[in-house]
């Protein structure tokens, strides 16, 4: 059985590991990296980086590397690649399991403010704050960069590219972060709002309590669309059971003298 992996999260790397600590005999686990961070932390198993061409390019690369099963566990806002993995896993008959940790929701005390998109975000920032903890990641940031007025700490793994605000100063850091940290950072650089995707899970999950304890407003962005009819888990564990789920139903079929199933070929 060969699992295909669509990484690039704490999740992906998590559920590899727990593959690797309990190995399925006869389990290949390749997990695929797009390649946006300059040095990733590296899942245990193969790996595999770059993009491949589309949803046709995917359906191709199942098929010639004879992958079974297929997990999409890529960020909620990795928005094509969902959408990729979900007709390529249709056109070359693989299974596809989506990998999806639960988004974040307000506790008593959070002052939040919905945004539908990072531009959205945007258009709401001037009426909230004058320095902004902008923790959206180095993508996107054209859409900030006409808020001449304000200023921005912009949190990210690599150093981001131009178009951005003209006033940034950048914090070159990766999760998971504390608590303390974070209350830290929204003193040190007296932060009046804070702008997140609602990417959801514990790693990056402390600035909104560092928020609300500041009485601070948060500018959360909403995630995208997802697409339908793909079943979902909110954890790794649940992912690895399911794959061993899927192995162990191989392994009957197998003895039962079915041909096997799925895409590999
Ligand atoms: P995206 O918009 O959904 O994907 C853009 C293109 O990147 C895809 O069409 C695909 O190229 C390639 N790609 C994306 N994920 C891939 C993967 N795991 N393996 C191989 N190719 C992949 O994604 P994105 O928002 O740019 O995010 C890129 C990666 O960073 C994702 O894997 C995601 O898990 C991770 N990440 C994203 C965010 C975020 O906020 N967006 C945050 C943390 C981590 P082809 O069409 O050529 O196949």
């Amino acid at each position: 059985m060969h699992l295909l992996i669509l990484g690039g999260t704490t999740e992906a790397r998590r559920l590899a590991e727990l593959l690797a600590d309990a190995p399925t005999p006869g389990l290949r686990v390749t997990t695929s990296l797009a390649g946006r961070v300059a040095a990733p932390r590296l899942p245990p198993g193969e790996v595999r980086v770059g993009g491949f061409g589309g949803a046709d390019g995917l359906a191709a690369w199942l098929r010639e590397h004879a992958v079974d099963l297929l997990i999409d566990a890529t960020h909620p806002f990795a928005g094509t690649i969902s959408f990729n993995a979900a007709r390529a896993a249709a056109t070359a008959h693989v299974p596809l399991l989506a990998l999806r940790r639960p988004g974040w929701t307000p506790a008593e005390g959070d002052t939040w403010h919905e945004a539908a998109s990072l531009r959205d975000a945007a258009r709401l920032l001037p009426r909230l704050g004058r320095r902004v903890f902008l923790t959206t990641g180095r993508m996107g940031l054209a859409a900030f960069a006409d808020l001449d007025g304000l200023w921005f700490l912009v949190r990210s793994v690599d150093p981001p590219a131009a178009p951005h605000p003209a006033r940034m100063e950048t914090l070159l850091d990766r999760g998971p972060f504390t608590l303390d940290g974070e209350r830290e950072v929204l003193r040190r650089h007296r932060i009046d709002v804070v702008v997140t995707k609602d990417s959801g899970g514990a790693a990056t999950a402390p600035k909104l309590t560092a928020a609300r304890e500041a009485g601070l407003p948060v500018v959360v962005v909403r995630r995208p669309a997802a697409p339908a009819g793909v079943p979902v888990v909110p954890g790794p564990e649940e992912a690895a059971r399911w794959v061993g789920e899927a192995c162990a139903a191989r392994r009957a079929g197998q003895a039962a003298g079915a041909p096997p199933a799925g895409g590999g070929a």
